[in-house]
């Protein structure tokens, strides 16, 4: 599935595409995704230029000069293919500059576009209640302390909830616990400010550096031809059941929230 550093490369990908260029064509091959195509949206943007592109958690925003802002989330296998030629059986959106045609590819169609007229940070519903972006500075140490005071809640399940921070994934809540060494089932109210302290780094460096990897892989990402998959793919502990943590400990899997946690019981307390 597409997590923040995918769509974050995806929206990055896209810009020298898209950004000031004017959509000369729209076209969807089918009626919806995980919901319906807005009805009107090639009318209103067809003959629009574009005048940025953006990302909100796993979503992206391409914006343009009629004010409207339309939507994309990936799903658990969209992905925008770059190459032009004719739509595939997977291809259910286009848009056409004068020079490129962009396909958003989406072979289990759990992805959804959406278009928004005015600012979609506080017009579009699934923004509305998100936390605050990871990568920003609102994302620190004395926030992170308010949010979960008095949460009993497991601290990995608060990072999961994107009400508190916006975008973080399964993988990545493993990675950033490991590094920050805390374990997550400890209640989040229990995590010490001191922990806090480190969790706020370590989000950051396991987004930032998945980033980085997906920049190498770009064009595989953009192309229905490779394998998406995951940017990085030397995890700290994801998927690792069994094997040794730096620290010499046994890496353990759990269950939680019917999602499984990869972790070090030895250093992470
Ligand atoms: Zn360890």
């Amino acid at each position: 599935m597409p997590e923040l550093p995918e769509v974050e490369t995806t929206v990055r990908g896209l810009a020298p595409f898209l950004e000031g260029q004017r959509l000369t064509a729209v076209t969807t091959f089918r009626p919806d995704l995980r919901r319906p195509f807005p009805a009107d949206l090639a009318q209103r943007l067809t003959g629009a230029t574009v005048t940025g592109l953006s990302r909100r958690a796993k979503y992206g925003v391409i914006s343009t000069d009629r004010d409207d802002h339309m939507i994309f989330h990936l799903g658990m296998s969209g992905r925008w293919r770059t190459e032009g030629g004719e739509a595939g059986k997977h291809d259910h959106l286009l848009l056409e500059t004068a020079g490129h045609r962009l396909f958003l590819h989406d072979p289990r169609r759990f992805g959804s576009v959406d278009l928004v007229n005015g600012d979609p940070m506080t017009l579009f519903p699934a923004f509305v209640t998100l936390g605050p972006e990871p990568l920003s500075e609102a994302f620190d140490a004395a926030y992170l302390a308010r949010a979960l005071a008095g949460r009993r809640a497991p601290i990995k399940a608060m990072l999961l909830d994107q009400t508190l921070v916006a975008g973080l994934g399964n993988i990545y809540v493993c990675e950033a616990l490991n590094m920050a060494r805390i374990a997550p089932t400890k209640p989040a109210a229990d995590v010490s400010r001191a922990k806090l302290a480190a969790l706020v780094p370590a989000v950051k460096e396991v987004l930032i550096a998945a980033i980085a990897a997906g920049g190498s892989t770009l064009r595989d990402f953009l192309s229905p031809e490779g394998d998406l998959g995951y940017f990085a793919k030397d995890w700290r502990v994801y998927g690792r059941e069994g094997e040794a943590c730096e620290c010499g400990g046994t890496i353990a899997r759990i269950v939680q929230s019917g999602r499984s946690t990869f972790y070090c019981p030895k250093c992470q307390r």
